[in-house]
């Protein structure tokens, strides 16, 4: 009998091509199915956040992502005609990613650099191929699809991940339903050749009375994605957009001399703010905009997507592959549920605030915003909240920490200090473990802590401490002890402090000569960090108690 596919996916658009690509590289079996004859040209989502830069640079297509981008260096603000704020994206404190940016990119494009990966690992969408029906089995499921000469197949798989868009029939299949609303706000937007002199790579936000006005820079040069807030416009009426209609448009809300021609695509869209009631039912999951849509302001649909499949398929393969137990994939409807609702209600509540109508309002919208968004901390929020780098799974069944409880007067002052070796204000267990430059040559990076992480292991992080090179002999005995144990591939990282001298070059042992990594992860004494192979933090512990931490590994992996 010939074995079971691993995973089915529906739906070839960024979700699921991400997926497919990392079921690859995870060692799972694939296929991809999409109900269109090609891919889709549109430029829809045109930002890259810095998150799946990251993501994309584990799954090796950053390169050519970056190629196809241009990075936006600035979102310019009015009030009307007044300059409100500048944002220099470049000057934000991003702290330690390697992508300080937002990267223009059409969706057209970054799908493009996605299926050229899939395929360069063998995989081919099946296009004109729709999903039909499922049944599911106590083992396996049982999908039916629909061929374009109307003839049926039926494949069996272990897992279905239903990436077919806002209007998913795998979510209708499985009975699960999006829960939300919508607004009756509509926006129209124009892919459009403009002559002027504002910067090319620069993006402008204006709060006109009539409605906002959008101006992101696309990589052709000259063209650039108008997005305008149309009040008077009612869902049931679709606007017809024309180059006149945009011109006068941007006259009359802007006071920019712009002249607009070679109108590219056009589309309008309605605000709606939809997630669906579980992310999972059985052995089929749901991900990206068949999970949750929401508006477009700040540019999150199409990355949220990207990293629902990011955070599944390592679970998924690890559960498959007989390597971790149930509770580590149940975890993903919890994780990924969770920051959907999160986001859903930020987007929501920035969508009303810049599509406010009242003139009073209007008024005191700006005059806060004006305040609010010329301060560094709204803004270095902006940077990394919207880059998606905040992002957290503290509330996780699947992420634990030991931390000394120590109450001693001496500890609250230490911790209330905030001295920058305490362990307490250490990046905790669920967030995205920080990136640290290991060796730079100028502005190139030759070696970083995440190049450590990446692939499909957990990397333990055994830190030295203060310790000396006695303790060495504790902590490769740690090392080792996870090395051997499980079935699920742990990759020790020994931490040594800057003063270890080491005998032999190991590849598993970092000597940190300027105590950057030790400085970062606040481990003033010998610690634990195990990271995650999406870059999260899924277990740590403030000594080296390996007790803890295999009662942390036995009840999550094999
Ligand atoms: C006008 C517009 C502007 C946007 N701007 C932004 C932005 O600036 N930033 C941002 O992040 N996001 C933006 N988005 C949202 C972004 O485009 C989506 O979030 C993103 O496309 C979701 O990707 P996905 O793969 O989940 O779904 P989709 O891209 O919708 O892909 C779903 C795929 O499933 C296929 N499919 C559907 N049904 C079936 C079936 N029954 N069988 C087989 N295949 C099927 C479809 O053909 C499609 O290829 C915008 C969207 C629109 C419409």
């Amino acid at each position: 009998m010939s074995k079971l596919l691993d995973v089915i996916i529906i739906g070839a658009g960024p979700t699921g091509l991400t997926a497919a690509i990392e079921a690859v590289r995870h060692g799972l079996s694939v296929r991809i199915v999409d109900k269109n004859d090609a891919r889709s040209i549109y430029s829809k989502a045109l930002v890259a956040h810095a998150r799946t830069l990251e993501v994309f640079h584990d799954m090796g297509l950053v390169d050519d992502v970056l190629a196809s981008g241009q990075i936006f260096t600035a979102l310019n603000i009015y009030d009307q005609n007044k300059s409100m704020a500048r944002i220099v994206f470049e000057e934000l404190d991003w702290k330690d990613t390697l992508y300080p940016f937002w990267l223009s990119i059409p969706q057209s494009d970054t799908e493009r650099c996605l299926e050229e990966k899939l395929n360069q690992l063998g995989v081919y969408v099946e296009r004109k191929t729709e999903l039909y029906d499922i049944k599911q089995q106590a083992d396996f499921v049982s999908v039916t699809l629909k061929q374009a000469d109307g003839s049926h197949e039926t494949v069996d798989a272990s897992w279905v991940i239903g990436s077919d868009g806002a209007r998913s029939t795998t979510r209708k299949l499985v009975n699960l339903h999006f829960e939300g609303h919508a607004d009756d706000e509509i926006f129209i937007l124009a892919d459009v050749k403009i002559e002027s002199d504002l910067p090319e790579d620069e993006g402008y936000n204006i709060l006109a009375a009539d409605g906002v006005v959008l101006i992101v820079p696309l990589p052709e040069p000259q063209y650039r994605r108008l997005i305008f807030h149309m009040p008077t416009l009612r869902p049931d009426q679709p606007p017809d957009i024309t180059l006149e209609m945009l011109q006068e448009l941007m006259d009359k809300r802007t006071h920019f001399s712009m002249k607009l021609s070679d109108i590219g695509w056009t589309s309008h869209f309605s605000v709606k703010h939809f997630v669906v009631s579980k992310h999972r039912q059985g052995r089929v999951f749901l991900a990206g905009d068949a999970a949750h849509i929401h508006s477009p302001v700040g540019g999150q649909g199409m990355n949220s997507g990207i990293q629902d499949a990011y955070n599944l398929i390592w679970k998924l393969a690890l559960v498959q592959h007989g390597q971790a137990k149930s509770i580590l994939l149940d975890s993903f409807e919890t994780e990924r549920h969770q920051v959907a609702e999160n986001l859903i209600k930020r987007v929501s509540m920035a969508t009303q605030i810049i599509t406010t109508n009242h003139p009073i309002s209007q008024s005191l919208r700006n005059r806060i915003g004006n305040i609010l968004i010329n301060t560094d901390l709204v803004q270095n929020q902006l940077g990394r909240n919207v880059a998606m780098l905040n992002i957290h799974y503290q509330e996780s069944p699947v992420v634990s920490q030991d931390v000394v409880d120590d109450l001693s007067i001496k500890k609250v002052l230490h911790t209330l200090s905030r001295n920058s070796n305490d362990f307490h204000n250490a990046p905790k267990a669920g967030y995205r473990a920080p990136n640290v430059i290991i060796q730079a040559d100028g502005e190139t990076v030759r070696e970083s802590l995440f190049d450590h992480f990446h692939g499909i292991h957990h990397t333990l992080l055994i830190f030295m401490g203060q310790e000396d090179a006695a303790s060495m002999k504790t902590l490769s005995m740690i090392a080792e002890h996870v090395k051997g144990q499980y079935k699920a591939p742990i990759r020790p990282l020994i931490i040594a402090n800057k003063d270890y001298i080491a005998n032999e070059q190991s590849p598993s042992v970092i000597v940190d000569t300027n105590n950057r990594i030790h400085q970062t992860y606040r481990a003033a004494q010998s610690c634990l960090y195990l990271i995650r192979p999406d870059t999260h933090i899924a277990y740590r512990n403030q000594q080296l108690q390996l007790d803890a931490l295999t009662k942390y590994l036995d009840r999550i992996l094999i």
